[in-house]
């Protein structure tokens, strides 16, 4: 018998277990802050079984020492007194090591390879939202990022992915659509992409179809829980009781974990974009312009760059201007034919991702409460990984472990 099942949060992993949870005849309520699919709407849209590292990994911790005194590098942890931010960097120190990347690898990868799945099936039943496996270009200009590429490229590979190494020469007969400064590049064929606004749109709508009910809320005040149970949700209009409870509020989970007297290690990741109509000369495969860590999707109208992963807190909501000229500076230097302006403020979208310190996000129980799941901390993967979460959402309320088994036999 179908279950009732409040999820806290309506971006795009909300959305995903909404969907899964009441296409198995669950009854679904999402509480959110704004009207739901507004978030999860700006990113760069991109799919990718090729991100099999996690961000934990040896040379990381390094790496953002550096670029803390660079105020163009795309990656930037805001330095602050603050016990949140030391445990989580502690946290992530001590994950950056090669046996957590060793045993995190093939997870991340069949976590992902499950999501295009779900993603295939869902674009062959309607293809509302732009789906495309057009695979994914990693540029680099310089030899020392050009050799980290092909290190992870060939992790990716051994794990069975299909990958090519291109050079200068390569790239020249690629059918590109741009002029390119690179030196060479990665193509993982694995790769997908679509279009956020739509996947959110599509997604809000397909959910409306089964009833799942919206509801906006102005504050989640209480999570009351008894006998290792939550039993309601209190917001600041009215409250709510479930047999299920989800938390899926992005960047903000930690939060909602802490009125529930639990502990999940969490900090958003800020980062920009700005989309502008599609261009003349614009790459017709989705792009990570490696040097700079900017992220290129041309949509079918238009295109999309965004970057820079400052790890900070969620009431920070500021543009750092200079990681802002940073993106645009890399896409210049890539792309000699484009031109890019640095756009106004009123075009630049930020957005959360929820970070994770180990790079892997939390998909399964609460260990305090036996009807309570977190779903979040999916760092920079939350679309590409959405609806691999969603299905193992339902299939831990679902209580049908077999289907779990069954859906990563690929
Ligand atoms: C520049 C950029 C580019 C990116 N590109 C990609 C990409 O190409 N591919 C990819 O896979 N990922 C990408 N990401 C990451 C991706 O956008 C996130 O991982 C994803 O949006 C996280 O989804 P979510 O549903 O967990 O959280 P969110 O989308 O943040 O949704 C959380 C929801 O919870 C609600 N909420 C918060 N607090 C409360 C509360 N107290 N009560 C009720 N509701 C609440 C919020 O209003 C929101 O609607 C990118 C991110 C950025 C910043």
């Amino acid at each position: 018998m179908g279950k009732r099942v409040v999820i806290l949060g309506g971006g795009v992993i909300g959305l995903f277990s909404a969907y899964y949870l009441a296409k198995s005849g669950h009854s679904v309520t999402i509480l959110d802050r704004q009207n739901v699919g507004k978030s999860s709407t700006g990113n760069a849209g991109m799919i990718v079984p090729s991100h099999v590292i996690p961000l934990a990994a040896p040379g990381m911790m390094a790496k953002g020492i550096r670029w803390m005194f660079n105020n163009k590098s795309p990656f930037y942890v805001k330095p602050r007194l603050n016990g949140d931010l030391f445990s989580w960097g502690w946290s992530f120190y001590r994950a950056a090591n090669q046996t957590h990347v060793d045993n995190s690898t093939k997870a991340l990868r069949d976590i992902s390879l499950l999501s295009k799945k779900l993603y295939q099936e869902l674009s062959e039943a309607a293809n509302e939202f732009e789906y495309d496996e057009k695979g994914l270009l990693m540029l680099f200009q310089s030899e020392k990022i050009g050799l980290e590429e092909r290190e992870v490229a060939n992790v990716a590979s051994n794990l069975g992915l299909e990958v090519e190494f291109l050079d200068q020469t390569d790239l020249k007969g690629l059918d590109y659509g741009v002029k390119t400064n690179a030196s060479g590049a990665v193509l993982y064929k694995s790769d997908a992409h679509l279009q956020p606004n739509k996947l959110m749109a599509f997604l809000t709508t397909e959910v409306a179809k089964m009833n799942v009910q919206h509801i906006e809320v102005s504050k989640i005040q209480k999570i009351e829980t008894r006998n290792n149970k939550v039993v309601q949700v209190v917001t600041g209009e009215d409250s709510y009781q479930a047999d299920e409870f989800v938390v899926a509020a992005g960047a903000w989970s930690k939060e909602l974990a802490k009125l529930a007297e639990e502990r999940i290690q969490l900090l958003p990741g800020k980062g920009y974009s700005f989309t502008l109509p599609k261009m003349e000369h614009a790459p017709k495969i989705p792009t990570i312009l490696c040097e700079g860590k900017v992220a290129v999707t041309a949509f079918q109208d238009q295109i999309r760059f965004g970057g820079t992963l400052e790890v900070t807190h969620v009431k920070d909501q500021s543009i750092h201007w200079n990681r802002v000229r940073g993106i645009v500076d890399t896409i210049n230097s890539f792309y000699p034919e484009m031109e890019i302006k640095i756009p106004k403020e009123d075009e630049i979208w930020v957005g959360y991702r929820p970070c994770s310190p180990t790079g892997m996000p939390y998909i399964g129980r609460s260990t305090k409460y036996s009807n309570l799941t977190y779903a979040t901390g999916h760092g920079m993967m939350g679309l590409s990984l959405g609806p691999a979460t969603g299905f193992l959402v339902n299939g831990i309320i679902s209580e049908e472990p077999a289907k779990l088994v069954d859906a990563f036999q690929l």
